[in-house]
C-alpha cells in the first residue's frame, strides 16, 4: 500500500491545524477544484457476483484560481481504490470514507491524491486509475432519514445483479470517479445544489466505455441472447464473446445534465414504427400495452411539439414500483403494470422529449410534464388534468412557502431559468405552460413552440419572446414573476361582490378580487347562479386588486376563484357566498 507516507504527512498537517483558529479551514481541501474533462474506462461487470471492476484514464482540469497539488477522487463507498498513477508513476494517496448523500450508500470512498507537481489554473493532468467492489441494492441514504424501506428501495433501485444490472451516475451511484463537497439529504437543498454544481462542471465532458460482461447462470448463456447493454440509453455493440464473457464498445458521449447510466439486462424487444419497447421476461402484455398507449397519443404530441426526431425507446425495470428514470432518449420504467392510463402518461412525457429538444430544463422537462396534463385532458377532460397537476402543486407549495424562499435566498437563482430544483423546473414549469396556454390560447402557444430552435436559444428570454410574438397581450409581468424570478405564488381573495338587477331583469355582478400573494396571474372566476354558472378570467398583479363586472340571467349565489389551474399559496379563501339583497 502506498498511502503510509501520506498518512504521516496528514498527521503533521493535522498538528499544524491545532495552531490555526479554525482547524476546518486549515484542513479544507478544495474538492471542487478539478473538472474531469474526459473518462476512458474499461469496465468489468460480473452480475452473478454483483461486482464492478474499473480500469481507465481520467483527464482532470484545474478550474480553480489556485495551483493544486492535491486532487480528490470519489467513488461509491462500496467500491475500493486499487491504484492511481500519473504516467508510469504510482501516486501516493490516502483512501478515506467520506459521508455524502450523492451516492445511494450515503458514503463515498475518497482518494486524496498527491499529484507529481502542482497543476496551474486551467492546467490538466491525466491519471490512470483502478478500483473495484460490489454494487448492491442499497438505500441507506434514504432509510436513515426515515424513508420506509420499500419506498427507499424503489427509489434507489440501482444494483448489479444476476437478472438485472443498472447503475445511474452521480446523484445515485458514483460508479465513475467524481469530486464533490458533502451532500446531505436532511439539509434542505444540499444534495440538489452539490449535484447541480457537479453536473454544470461536467456538462460537455467526454465519457467512453469499454465493457466486459461475465455471463451469469440464469441468463445470457447462448450467443442468441447476448446481454443488452446500454450506455446513456444508447445500445453498446458487442465486439466479441468467448465462453462466459462478452465484450462491448459503447459510443463515446458528451455528458449532459442527466446522470450517465449503464444498463445490462436480458431484454426482449417489441418494435413499432414510433417506439421500441425492451421488456423483461413475462412482461409481454405490459410491453404491448405501453406501445399501444404510446402510438395512440403520437398525433396529440406531434400536433403540439412537432414530428419525432427519432424512435422513442423504453426499457423495463424489474421492480414494479421502481421510480421511472430518463437516460438520454431511453425511458426506464417498470412495465409489470399494464394500466393503459399510466402507460399513456409515461409515453406522453417520453414522446415529447423525442419530438422537442431544449437544454433548458424548465422548457425541456416543463413541456414534457405539460404534455402529460394535455394527454389527461384529451382522454378524460380538463378536471383530470387539473387533478394531475394538483399532485405536482402540493410539492410546489412546499418549496414555494415563504420560509423556503427565505432560506434559499435569491429570487433569481431559484427562477425557472436558473433553478436546479426539480420541483421548480418540473412541477412549476408545467403549471406555467398550462397558464400560458389558458392565457394566449392553444394556436398561439403551439406556434411559439414550433418556432423554437434549440441552437438559437442563446438567452433565457428567447422562449418568452417567441411566445410574446404570438399575442397582443403584455406578458412581461408574467415572465418576470414566474420565469425570470421566483416571486412565490399568488393568493386570491374576493374582497367584495355587489349585484344589481337591471331594467331588463338580468343581474350585474361587480367583483373586486384581491391578490394577497407575491406573484401575479390571470385566474378563472366561476359565478354560480340558479342551475348554472359562468366563467370569466381576470388578471390580477401581485399585491393588487382588480375589478370585473359579470352579467347574469339570474341572481348570483356564489363565487369560486381558481379551478386549480393557477398555483396558489392559499386556496381556503377562494369561495365567496353572495347575500341576496332584501327585496
Ligand atoms: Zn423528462
Amino acid at each position: 500500500m502506498k498511502f503510509l507516507p501520506m498518512k504521516s504527512a496528514y498527521k503533521s498537517l493535522a498538528f499544524l491545524c491545532v495552531l490555526c483558529a479554525s482547524a476546518v479551514n486549515c484542513f479544507a481541501l478544495d474538492r471542487e477544484a478539478f473538472t474531469f474533462t474526459s473518462y476512458d474506462l474499461n469496465i468489468q461487470v460480473d452480475p452473478e457476483q454483483h461486482r464492478l471492476g474499473v480500469r481507465g484514464k481520467l483527464t482532470l482540469r484545474n478550474d480553480s484560481q489556485a495551483p493544486q497539488k492535491i486532487a480528490v477522487l470519489q467513488i461509491s463507498s462500496s467500491l475500493d481504490w486499487r491504484s492511481i498513477k500519473a504516467g508510469d508513476k504510482s501516486l501516493q494517496f490516502l483512501s478515506q470514507p467520506y459521508t455524502s448523500d450523492i451516492d445511494h450508500t450515503g458514503g463515498l470512498s475518497e482518494a486524496i491524491v498527491t499529484l507529481p507537481q502542482p497543476i496551474a489554473p486551467h492546467g490538466t493532468i491525466e491519471l490512470e486509475i483502478a478500483y473495484e467492489g460490489v454494487v448492491l441494492l442499497d438505500a441507506t441514504r434514504l432509510t436513515r432519514i426515515g424513508t420506509p424501506e420499500d419506498a427507499a428501495n424503489s427509489t434507489d433501485w440501482d444494483q448489479i445483479g444476476p437478472a438485472f444490472s443498472a447503475v445511474r451516475g452521480a446523484g445515485y451511484v458514483a460508479w465513475y470517479p467524481i469530486a464533490t463537497e458533502m451532500a446531505n439529504l436532511s439539509e434542505g437543498n444540499s444534495l440538489f445544489e452539490v449535484l447541480a454544481r457537479w453536473k454544470m462542471r461536467e456538462a460537455g465532458s467526454r465519457m467512453h466505455l469499454g465493457l466486459k460482461v461475465h455471463r451469469s447462470e440464469g441468463i445470457l448463456l447462448s450467443d442468441s441472447t447476448l446481454p443488452k447493454m446500454f450506455f446513456n440509453g444508447i445500445p453498446c455493440t458487442a465486439s466479441g464473446s468467448e465462453h462466459m464473457v462478452v465484450w462491448a464498445e459503447c459510443l463515446a458521449q458528451n455528458l449532459r445534465l442527466d446522470a450517465p447510466s449503464l444498463l445490462v439486462a436480458d431484454y426482449k424487444v417489441l418494435e413499432r414504427p414510433t417506439i421500441e419497447v425492451r421488456y423483461l421476461h413475462g412482461h409481454d402484455v405490459a410491453a404491448a400495452t405501453f406501445a399501444d398507449a404510446a402510438e395512440k397519443i403520437v398525433p396529440l404530441i406531434t400536433e403540439w411539439f412537432g414530428p419525432q426526431r427519432e424512435k422513442a425507446k423504453t426499457a423495463d425495470l424489474p421492480d414494479p414500483h421502481a421510480a421511472p428514470f430518463e437516460s438520454g432518449a431511453l425511458l426506464l420504467t417498470p412495465l409489470a403494470d399494464s394500466d393503459p392510463k399510466l402507460a399513456g402518461l409515461a409515453a406522453a412525457h417520453q414522446l415529447t422529449h423525442v419530438a422537442f429538444l431544449s437544454f433548458r430544463p424548465w422548457i425541456e422537462e416543463g413541456l414534457a410534464h405539460f404534455a402529460q396534463a394535455l394527454y389527461l385532458e384529451h382522454e378524460k377532460g380538463r378536471q383530470a388534468a387539473l387533478d394531475y397537476m394538483d399532485v405536482h402543486r402540493s410539492a410546489l407549495s412546499e418549496v414555494e412557502s415563504p420560509t423556503a424562499a427565505q432560506k434559499s435566498g435569491a429570487e433569481a437563482s431559484r427562477s425557472l431559468v436558473n433553478t436546479t430544483s426539480e420541483e421548480l423546473y418540473r412541477s412549476k414549469a408545467m403549471c406555467v405552460w398550462w397558464m400560458l396556454r389558458d392565457m394566449v390560447g392553444e394556436p398561439a402557444l403551439k406556434k411559439a413552440i414550433a418556432a423554437y430552435r434549440p441552437e438559437q436559444d442563446k438567452e433565457p428570454s428567447y422562449m418568452p419572446r417567441l411566445i410574446a410574438a404570438q399575442t397582443q397581450r403584455d406578458l412581461e409581468w408574467l415572465f418576470d414573476d414566474w420565469v425570470y424570478r421566483d416571486r412565490g405564488l399568488p393568493d386570491f381573495k374576493v374582497e367584495s361582490a355587489f349585484s344589481r338587477k337591471t331594467m331588463t331583469g338580468s343581474f350585474i355582478l361587480t367583483i373586486t378580487l384581491d391578490n394577497l400573494g407575491t406573484a401575479g396571474a390571470e385566474v378563472p372566476i366561476f359565478v354560480k347562479f340558479a342551475g348554472s354558472e359562468v366563467m370569466k378570467r381576470l388578471e390580477v398583479r401581485a399585491k393588487h386588486k382588480a375589478v370585473i363586472r359579470v352579467e347574469l340571467p339570474a341572481a348570483p349565489q356564489e363565487i369560486v376563484v381558481n379551478d386549480g389551474s393557477v398555483p396558489e399559496s392559499d386556496r381556503t379563501n377562494n369561495t365567496f357566498k353572495i347575500e341576496q339583497e332584501p327585496k
